[in-house]
């Protein structure tokens, strides 16, 4: 049973009447109509227009296999007509989710055995924050209960979640953080580094975690959380000094390690994990996108020897979702896994498709007069857009200029994300070199009507 068919107008008038997106101003939405995606292969979405879309987000940021795998549509509907669900609360197991806990098990370094499941980004973000809590209540330190993270951090959109994030409009809502969160600036050299190597400012501002930790006192503080590439807060990728420093800085007060490895998890980087390719080691870490490449809802946190060891002499976790462990959901992420080992996927990005797109992007886009920052690592990859670039200077509106950059791309059938002025893309992993050159020469046609649709504007 398929969709009923319609037309554009009549979809795009009921969405209006009756459906209220996420992160969006509806009634502008409303106005304009939204775009009704209805098909997808590769890197490749199609429109209800019949356009052909390049998909230079995957998704967002979680197709990481591609679009169409039958692998995946398969095993879900065989896991559906065995056994749909059942739960995992009550002294039972399935064979789904134990066989995606020992995969996982695998692909993740040693010392990372344990495994809880959620449905979601934002859940296993507030899954961790309970259990960080929890674990240091069964250590006996009951005041540590802080967990620090970074302003322009995203950490998803439970209360939880968005309040350790550090994104401000998401806490003008909803009085927002909750007490026990703090904030410290994010590591971006352009903007905060003024005359430091980038090196030399990695240290910086890993520092500025200690003197946090140092302000609310060690003894309360239960943990530091950073994505190890800053997502939503624009691909901010910190300098090879931070996150080994970020560590040393942790153990010396015995404040637990966290990597929100929801974007940079399942080889984003070009590594499994992004930790991997910075070199540290968490004591937890969140995952979800890129873990069933976004074909089902399911997220996993991984947990670390030691708190594992505390959390199963604790007796009681109090925590659990209905579908923690769902059956189809963990079915289709065990094949996405073996589909991106067994192909290959993660080390072509690696050693191919990685340093091809880095290469090429920077060639395209740093001949853009208002183009600086261009950076990237694996397949994620941003540059800023900025007034001028020999005083390093932003726009003073910070995100007007992104936004109307983001439009061109997307009337041009390419989706690329403006997070304020950084233009970002992740496509899904299994981009191919040809679909890199096509992306970018639609890209490049872009950046030219931009830069003169800028000057027309008069804001620079
Ligand atoms: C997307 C994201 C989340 C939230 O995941 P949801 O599945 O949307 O709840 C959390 N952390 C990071 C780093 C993310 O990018």
């Amino acid at each position: 049973m398929q969709n009923q068919q319609r037309t554009t107008e009549q979809w795009r008038q009921l969405d209006a009447a009756h459906h209220l997106h996420p992160f969006t101003d509806t009634q502008s939405l409303n106005q304009q109509g939204a775009r009704v995606m209805t098909r997808s292969e590769g890197i490749y979405l199609w429109d209800s227009e019949g356009n052909k879309i390049i998909d230079g987000m995957a998704g967002l940021w979680c197709v990481n296999i591609g679009y169409g795998r039958k692998e995946l549509s398969d095993v879900a509907k065989s896991q559906m007509d065995e056994l749909p669900f059942y739960n995992t609360f009550f002294k039972t197991t399935h064979p789904a989710v134990v066989e995606l806990s020992h995969l996982l098990a695998q692909v993740t370094p040693a010392g990372y055995e344990h495994v809880f499941y959620t449905n979601s980004g934002s859940e296993a973000v507030d899954t961790m924050i309970r259990m960080v809590r929890h674990y240091w209540d069964v250590q006996g330190k009951k005041d540590k209960k802080t967990l620090i993270g970074r302003w322009n951090g995203y950490h998803g959109s439970t209360i939880g979640g968005s309040s350790l994030g550090g994104m401000k409009y998401m806490h003008e809502q909803g009085d927002l953080p909750i007490p026990g969160m703090a904030h410290v600036e994010q590591p971006w050299w352009y903007k905060y580094g003024k005359d430091l190597s980038p090196d030399e400012f990695g240290v910086v501002a890993a520092r500025w975690v200690e003197e946090k930790i140092l302000e609310i006192g060690p003894e309360k503080v239960a943990a530091f959380v950073g994505e190890p590439i800053q997502g939503a807060g624009g691909v901010i990728i910190p300098p090879a000094t931070y996150w080994p420093e970020v560590e040393r800085i942790c153990r010396k007060y015995d404040v637990l390690l966290v990597a929100d490895e929801v974007i940079c998890g399942f080889g984003r980087t070009g590594e499994w994990f992004g930790f991997e390719h910075f070199g540290f080691r968490p004591d937890i870490f969140t995952t979800a996108k890129g873990l069933s490449s976004g074909y089902l809802p399911i997220g996993a946190v991984f947990v670390g020897e030691r708190v594992a060891q505390g959390l199963i002499a604790g007796g009681d976790f109090n925590h659990g979702f209905t579908y923690s462990g769902h059956p189809v959901a963990s079915a289709v992420a065990r094949v996405n896994i073996e589909l991106l080992r067994d192909e290959g996927i993660i080390d072509r990005v690696k050693n191919e498709t990685g340093p091809y797109m880095q290469k090429r992007w920077r060639e395209t886009f740093s001949q853009f007069e208002h183009v600086d920052d261009v950076r990237g690592v694996g397949l994620i990859q941003a540059f800023t857009l900025v007034k001028d670039k020999s005083k390093r200077e932003l726009f003073p509106e910070f995100g007007d200029v992104g936004l109307m950059c983001r439009d061109i791309f997307f009337s041009n059938n390419l989706i690329m994300r403006a997070c304020g002025d950084h233009i970002v893309s992740a496509p899904p992993l299994v981009i191919s070199k040809a679909e890199i050159d096509e992306m970018l020469g639609v890209a490049a046609r872009c950046m030219e009507t931009f830069e003169r649709k800028l000057k027309d504007s008069g804001l620079v």
